[in-house]
């Protein structure tokens, strides 16, 4: 669990993804044929096939239809995490921050969280806590006590001197909450496993292939700005134009006490979730039947999921430039967009092995 440590401590926010690109493009070394960054940041690795077609190409082919380039995929993990950036300082030295990306108000009390300044330099960073305005508890009325506060009501302390802040903090500064990765029974508990988890499933996926060769053309995209709209992912698939979009995300694992069976989504522990629909995209029927296959040749965990709200990166590499069959690999993740987001040790192996065995047969 080294690996995914590593990503879940490096901080990168949408369009803050400077310490991730670095970090992925460092653990990608190696495994592929060539990196490059594009204009917004997203980190596009391709692997060329290994072994020959053996004429079960889906890729397009040419008039003579002697010569089909191989079938090209795209894999999509988005590296951006959610967080804040600062909105405002005010003259006591207290911050206002802006969300970015989806927050719900009711985690956020009390936390330590981080500002970075520079995003490249991890040693400029500034710790402070997070809170709600308002009084504590022993002088609080019913109604303060009662009250969800909204975002704008959030404010960061940084023990400091308004001008020390001042001298050290500005508008725009990243910032993230501050939790340590923890193993858990056979879970592993952390902040950001959305999306780092799919980071982690992507390289360790693309490290088994080379035991096993593929005939497909592997377009690994780690991409920018997606918990922002999918951001990323619709200009690096413009660009890469594939046959094949997968992104990889995790997904509602909400079996847990209060919420009915119906509304669970994945299960945990049931395995590698091959989502059907969520509200960016259909699946391609194929694609989804496809993995199926591979997981039960395989024997490897899987589970079919719907997400009724919310979408990954398949909505984007679906329709960037002419479209391209898409499907999302999910992780089934207990209590998401918190700092105890929750995966079990062997649905992320799940996730990695049908990954792998869906690429080397393609
Ligand atoms: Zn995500």
């Amino acid at each position: 669990m080294k690996l995914l440590k590593e990503l879940v401590t490096t901080a990168g926010t949408s369009g803050r993804e400077h310490r991730m690109r670095k970090l992925l493009r460092a653990k990608a070394k190696g495994l592929f044929d060539s990196i490059e960054e594009d204009a917004l940041g997203s980190l596009l690795c391709v692997r060329k096939p290994t072994k020959k077609a053996k004429g079960k190409s889906k890729g397009k082919t040419k008039a003579d239809g002697k010569s089909a380039r191989p079938t090209r995929i795209m894999l999509a993990a988005h590296m951006d995490q959610i967080g804040f950036m600062i909105r405002y300082i005010d003259e006591k030295g207290f911050a206002r921050i802006n969300p970015v990306g989806g927050f719900d108000t009711r985690n956020l009390f009390a936390r330590h969280v981080l500002v970075c300044p520079d995003v490249n330099d991890p040693k400029k960073d500034l710790p402070g806590v997070l809170n709600p305005g308002g009084k504590p508890i022993h002088i609080a009325t019913d109604a303060d006590r009662n009250k969800v506060p909204t975002i704008d009501e959030f404010v960061i302390d940084f023990g400091l001197s308004c001008d020390e802040v001042k001298k050290r903090v500005k508008i725009g500064d990243m910032v993230v909450l501050r939790a340590e990765p923890i193993e858990v029974g056979e879970t592993i508990v952390s902040q950001c496993l959305d999306n780092r988890v799919a980071c982690w499933i992507a390289l360790r996926a693309v490290e088994q292939l080379a035991k096993t060769g593929h005939d497909c053309e592997i377009h690994c995209v780690f991409t920018v700005q997606e918990e922002v709209g999918l951001r990323g992912a619709m200009t690096s698939a413009f660009a890469i134009q594939p046959d094949i979009g997968i992104a990889i995300d995790t997904t509602l694992c909400v079996d847990t006490p209060g919420v009915t069976g119906d509304a669970a989504v994945t299960k945990q522990g049931d395995g590698a979730a091959l989502t059907v629909m969520d509200s960016a995209s259909i699946a391609d029927i194929d694609v989804l039947e496809d993995f199926e296959r591979v997981a039960v040749k395989h024997k490897i965990k899987h589970q079919r999921s719907i997400l009724p709200r919310g979408g990954t990166d398949a909505g984007a590499l679906q329709r960037a430039g002419v479209g391209c069959r898409s499907f999302t690999l999910s992780c089934p993740t207990r209590y998401i967009h918190t700092v105890t987001e929750m995966v079990h040790r062997g649905d992320l192996n799940a996730c990695r092995d049908v990954l792998a065995a869906y690429l080397a047969q393609v």
